[in-house]
């Protein structure tokens, strides 16, 4: 059960006006806002637990040292990864996809193709593009249905034993679609195919279980999920992430440095050159604990509420289109209504408060599969209410009667 307004008490951001309204935050896709208990470790962490972690013997780096790497058991367990070394911590979904792109690109070779599909952000799109032109390989593009759904004919005709990598959205930032992941992997380890999981979009809304996935790379960003921006994750299988070069060199990734040779660090510490944001790491692992006192089932449950709630709602509009309607969706939902511009419709609805997102939603290419520039943009979180909704609906009625 969500108790709404012990939650909503908890996000002092959610009391704030915006252009002397309330504000109804509705861009959650885009990134989350902060419960205090996540403030306050940052806070907490700077007054009270920072000096530079790994190397001090003095005892605050020691404890510095031991809240970073608790955090990334916390990471583990969230995401039930069998070895807290297959953590890795990065600055978030987009470095983990370049980071996974660099390294493990580097043991692919001229003709290897790589799969993506038509719903990707651009994240999980230019550095499969950039690999592809670097070692000339393939890029291929799973087509989508007229629901916002993966093609799954499509995906089985592009799957090959020349794919060595398969990168797919467990949900889709526009769509909402949420994608069959088990199957996609199932069917790539058959060819002998990697999988990277791009979980931006379902590490908030969705139970993820890495192991019983058998996904070898899943990557998700904080500030998504409630913690603070700068700080992500990199899962990968630990024999997987073992054969992989570095990715960025320097401090804290070595072994041993000579002028001569240099050795590595073992895992996860061979992919964090540098010092670490050991302050966004503990505040990471507090926003895992606030999800988990919620309880993502109950979180998935109320936000399939509100999805459902909306979209009765606005279906009732004349002349709107939906871009996303899967059977299987989380609660994003992307939409145009007649003829109105979706940056004046956006534009509008601030001047009421209202938080939509609009544009392409750094997915151009789906954009140009459906021949739009852009889309508005709603997508909820477990603080959102019903209210909001109405409050939302009412909104729009008025802009499109202004706009129209
Ligand atoms: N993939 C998806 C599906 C996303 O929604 C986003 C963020 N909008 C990203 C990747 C990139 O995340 P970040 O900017 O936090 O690296």
């Amino acid at each position: 059960m969500i108790d709404i307004d012990k939650i909503r008490g908890e996000f002092p951001i959610l009391g704030i006006e915006i252009n002397n309204r309330a504000l109804i935050y509705l861009d959650n896709a885009a990134t989350t806002q902060k419960p205090r208990c996540v403030v306050e470790k940052i806070e907490q962490g700077y007054y009270s637990c920072n000096a530079n972690i790994h190397r001090g013997v003095h005892t605050l780096s020691q404890k510095a040292t031991m809240a970073h790497e608790e955090a990334r058991e916390t990471v583990r367990a969230f995401i039930n990864a069998a070895h807290s070394k297959e953590i890795i911590f990065t600055r978030g979904t987009t470095e983990s996809i370049n980071l996974v792109a660099s390294s493990f690109g580097e043991s692919l070779n001229e003709g290897d193709e790589i799969l993506i599909s038509t719903m990707e952000h651009h994240a999980n799109i230019v550095p499969w593009q950039i690999l592809a032109q670097r070692r000339s390989l393939k890029l291929n593009v799973i087509n989508i249905t007229s629901s916002g759904e993966l093609d799954m004919d499509s995906f089985r005709s592009l799957l090959s034993e020349k794919t060595k990598l398969v990168a797919i959205a467990h949900v889709s930032n526009v769509l909402g679609t949420i994608n069959p992941i088990s199957d996609i992997i199932e069917a790539a380890h058959l060819v002998g195919a990697k999988v990277l999981v791009d979980g931006a979009q379902s590490i908030a809304h969705l139970p993820t279980d890495v192991q019983s996935l058998d996904v070898d790379f899943y990557v998700f960003s904080g500030h998504k999920l409630y913690a603070p921006n700068g700080i992500g994750v990199l899962y990968g299988k630990a024999d997987l992430l073992d054969s992989m070069p570095p990715y960025q060199s320097g401090g804290e990734m070595i072994s041993r440095v000579t002028f001569e040779k240099t050795t590595y660090n073992e895992l996860p510490f061979k992919f964090e050159a540098g010092t670490p944001d050991y302050i966004g790491s503990t505040a990471l692992a507090e926003a895992i604990r606030y999800v988990q006192s919620i309880g993502l089932d109950n979180i998935s449950k109320y936000e399939d509420e509100l999805l459902e709630y909306c979209m009765s709602k606005l279906v009732e509009f004349d002349n709107i289109r939906f871009f996303g309607t899967a059977k299987h969706k989380s609660a994003v939902i992307s939409f145009l209504i007649g003829n109105i511009h979706h940056y004046d419709m956006g534009m509008l609805l601030d001047k009421l408060g209202i938080a939509v997102r609009t544009g392409h939603h750094c997915a151009q290419p789906l954009m140009q599969h459906f021949g739009i520039e852009g889309t508005v943009r709603a997508s909820f979180s477990f603080y959102n209410t019903k209210s909001e909704i109405d409050k939302f609906i009412e909104a729009l009625k008025r802009v499109v009667t202004i706009l129209e």
